[in-house]
Parts: C-alpha cells; sequence; structure tokens
C-alpha cells in the first residue's frame, strides 16, 4: 500500500491479489475509511474509482488472463481491459460481447450490464458471466455462480460495484470468426432523415446484426452522422442484411467491411482518447420518437466541441429478452442506449458542455423508458436517480446490499440502500 503524494491524504493499494483485496475491505471496515476500486479505470472520468480520503483498491497490477479453449471459457483479473481479453480469446478464434471501446475495463463495464457489438446474439456481457470471485463488506471472499450465493450472482449482474469487491470473472466464450462492420458517413443535412431511416431499419433485425447510429464531427471539422453494422454470420448473408445501409447513401465514406472482431473493437477508438475531458448521459429508449430525433439534430447543430458525440447503442436481441428481473439489469425491453459523450480539451470549456451534455440528456430522457444506464451514475447522483435506473429491481437491489453490506462500505459508485 503506498500514500499518494497529493493533498488528498489517500491511499492506494496496488493489489497482487485476492488476499490484498481482502485486508483493504476489513482495514476501511474497521478503521470506518472511505473505499472505491480502480477497474480498468475507464470510469476516472466521472470519478468513481478513486476517491478523495479515502482508500483505492488498485487492480491495475492484476491483468491474468486464463483461456480454456476446450470449455469455451475465460478466467480474467478484474485490471484487465477488453483490448487485453479480445486478444486472448481471439488467439483461440473465441470471443464475447464486450463493450464498444476497447480501453474499457472488464470490471466496471461488466458489472454495469454491458451492450456490445455481439449482443444481439450472445445477450449483455454480465449474461454470460459463469462466475464471480467477490469479497463481501464482512471481508469474506466468496464464489458468486448460480448454485453458491445466487442471489449475489443475481445483483452483481447489473447491479453494479455495490455489492462487493470482484477479484475474477469468469465468462463463457463463442466461436467468432471474421464479422461484416464498420461505419457509413452522411452529411449533417441528412441528419434526421438518416436517422429515421435507421430507426425502421433496425427495429427488426436478425440477432446476428447489432447496430448504432452516430452525430460526429469529422477531422475536416464537418459535422456529420454514421450508421454503424456488426454482422455475426456468414459474410455473404450479412451482405443482403446490411444492403438497405448501403442503399440509403450517397453516402460520404463507406466504411463497412469484413474485418475480425478485434479490429471492431477498437475502431472507435480514436473519438475518445485517454487525456481529454469528459462527461456523458445514456437514458435509454424503448424506441426513437420523433422527439428525441428532434432534440439531438438541433442540439447537435449547436454542439460546443468537436470531440463530442451522440451515439444510439442498440440494445436489441438476446441482450432485449426475458423478464426485467431476470438478472439485476433491469432496462431489458429497451432497444437502444442514446449515449452522449461529451468530449474537450480546455478545463476552462467544461461548465458549457456539461451543460449542453445535461440538456440534451434530460431532452431525450423525456422520451425515454426512465433513468439511464448505470455506469453513468456515481455517488453524486441523487437516491431518485439511482432508484429510475435501477427500475424494477431497485427495492430487491437494496434489499441485498443491506444484507451483503450493511454499514454500506461500497458507497463510492452508484451507491443503493443510502437510506439505511
Ligand atoms: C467512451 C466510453 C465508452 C463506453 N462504452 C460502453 C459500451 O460500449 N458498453 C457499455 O456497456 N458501457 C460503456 N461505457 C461505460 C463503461 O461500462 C463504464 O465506464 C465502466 O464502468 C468502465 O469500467 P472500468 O473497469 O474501466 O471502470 P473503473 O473506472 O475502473 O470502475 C468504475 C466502477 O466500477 C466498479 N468496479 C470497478 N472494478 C470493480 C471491482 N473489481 N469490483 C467491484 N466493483 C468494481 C466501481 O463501482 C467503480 O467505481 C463507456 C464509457 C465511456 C466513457
Amino acid at each position: 500500500m503506498e500514500r499518494l503524494d497529493r493533498p488528498t491524504s489517500a491511499l492506494i493499494a496496488r493489489c497482487a491479489g485476492a488476499a490484498d483485496a481482502v485486508a483493504c475491505v476489513n482495514f476501511a471496515r474497521n478503521h470506518d475509511v472511505l473505499l472505491s476500486m480502480r477497474g480498468g479505470a475507464h470510469n476516472l472520468l466521472r470519478g468513481n474509482a478513486v476517491c478523495d480520503d479515502g482508500l483505492v483498491v488498485d487492480f491495475s497490477r492484476m491483468k491474468a488472463i486464463r483461456v480454456d479453449a476446450a470449455n469455451r471459457t475465460a478466467r480474467a483479473e478484474p485490471g484487465v481491459k477488453w483490448i487485453d481479453f479480445d486478444r486472448e480469446v481471439q488467439a483461440f478464434g473465441l470471443a464475447m460481447t464486450s463493450g464498444t471501446f476497447s480501453d474499457t475495463g472488464i470490471s466496471g463495464l461488466t458489472l454495469g450490464g454491458a451492450i456490445g457489438w455481439l449482443g444481439g446474439m450472445f445477450g449483455l456481457v454480465s449474461d454470460n458471466v459463469i462466475s464471480f470471485d467477490v469479497i463481501t463488506a464482512d471481508g469474506e471472499l466468496r464464489r458468486a455462480n448460480e448454485d453458491e450465493n445466487p442471489e449475489l450472482f443475481w445483483a452483481l449482474r447489473g447491479g453494479g460495484g455495490n455489492f462487493g469487491v470482484v477479484t475474477s470473472f469468469e465468462y463463457r466464450l463463442y466461436p467468432v470468426g471474421m464479422l461484416l462492420a464498420g461505419l457509413a458517413i452522411h452529411p449533417f443535412e441528412r441528419a434526421r432523415e438518416a436517422l429515421r431511416f435507421y430507426r425502421d431499419f433496425s427495429s427488426n433485425m436478425p440477432d446476428e446484426l447489432t447496430t448504432g447510429f452516430g452525430f460526429l464531427t469529422t477531422p475536416e471539422g464537418m459535422p456529420a452522422v454514421g450508421i454503424v453494422v456488426c454482422y455475426n454470420g456468414s459474410l455473404e448473408e450479412g451482405e443482403k442484411v446490411i444492403r438497405p445501409v448501403r442503399e440509403f447513401g450517397p453516402s460520404i465514406a463507406d466504411h463497412i467491411q469484413p474485418m475480425p472482431y478485434n479490429a471492431v473493437q477498437t475502431m472507435f477508438d480514436p473519438l475518445a482518447p485517454t487525456g481529454r475531458n469528459y462527461y456523458v448521459k445514456a437514458p435509454f429508449l424503448r424506441e426513437i420518437k420523433d422527439g428525441a430525433i428532434e432534440a439531438m439534430v438541433t442540439r447537435f447543430a449547436e454542439v460546443p466541441s468537436p470531440f463530442t458525440v451522440i451515439f444510439i447503442q442498440q440494445k436489441s436481441g438476446a441482450m432485449a429478452r426475458g423478464e426485467p428481473d431476470r438478472t439485476a439489469f433491469g432496462h431489458r425491453a429497451d432497444q437502444y442506449s442514446a449515449v452522449v459523450l461529451s468530449g474537450w480539451d480546455d478545463p476552462n470549456q467544461s461548465e458549457a458542455n456539461i451543460a449542453w451534455t445535461r440538456q440534451l440528456g434530460a431532452e431525450i430522457e423525456a422520451f425515454g423508458s426512465g433513468g439511464e444506464y448505470i455506469d453513468e451514475l456515481g455517488p453524486a447522483d441523487s437516491e431518485d436517480r439511482i432508484r429510475a435506473s435501477f427500475g424494477v429491481n431497485y427495492e430487491r437491489l437494496v434489499e441485498l446490499k443491506n444484507k451483503y453490506g450493511p454499514n454500506n462500505l461500497l458507497r463510492h459508485t452508484q451507491n443503493l440502500g443510502r437510506r439505511t
């Protein structure tokens, strides 16, 4: 454990194994110290992974991945990022749906539910967890799976960082070869028309296809929109399925082509490099209503930064099936997540960019199903906001939080159960 050389008096514990993390949990509980967990640190932009005047359980040194190719499973430590995970499992011709940016950590993403490019066929990342090794607030290291601690297993699949410090994730994998994927870019002047086309196109898709729609500014400084596809199946069949996207043209550029999963996973990385300032809002939408289209087009015309993107991520197929209490991820029926990802360089511009993001997030949410993706929430969010975002599972999750962590040790997160 080392002392941070900055005036926050925080401690960072660079864990080498689960025993170090157990020591951290016991130390924090016994000394009434605030505790935060740092997985891939992607959420640093919201500050959830670090806490002032507290103890950071830092997993950046725990990056082991073990693939069992015969059984199509992989076990990974909490410091692993998707770029590392995808590379290891693709070496065996296997993959698992992950996120859309390769720099994201497996920990925060998996615990929030996790929407990715292969989700139409394989569901959320959290649907593919076989087991967790997790330290609960009493310092016990437990296995959580369908048979052992099943309630905890349910809560960890979408309940965020509330239920314990996870030291190992075991995933199911799938054979995945070349994919037909990429982006077709159109001028911003066609934004309304393109988004209405996308709404129709994406509303009746085979599970093999997962899609997205983006607003962005090109490197030449031109506002534009783009339709993203990722087809996991035969390339010939994929061409037939995505033909309407190619025919919607004329596009400024059509980058849709066969590519391996690792290329799909890194294709948007340049849009969100590390080191920039970011602020995110991500309301869920059951459908894309005209009012939401109008809000996005109108606001993007006055976007304060060229680095900001709006990305409508499709959450259909296997991700949307089943009852909302199937796991702790309560937004099953919602077909889209509208991610407003603002990025800017100059810290003096923070106020303007955050205000713009909040305004647009609220306007989109008015046409949504209530609440937003819990991975975009943190300890500063109100209980009402947390309740709306966990949806129908909120009460059960609060009960389980009180059972597994009655002192609310794990509160520097999407904090459930602060009323107790
Ligand atoms: C540019 C961008 C793109 C994104 N794209 C997607 C996407 O495509 N799909 C998607 O689903 N999400 C996406 N997200 C959201 C993403 O899932 C979260 O940012 C996620 O929290 C990142 O995980 P991490 O491990 O890197 O985060 P960290 O910053 O390390 O941790 C975030 C939080 O996760 C919890 N946590 C971390 N490690 C542990 C642990 N070992 N045990 C218990 N709790 C832990 C803690 O509450 C912590 O505060 C995106 C976010 C951004 C900024």
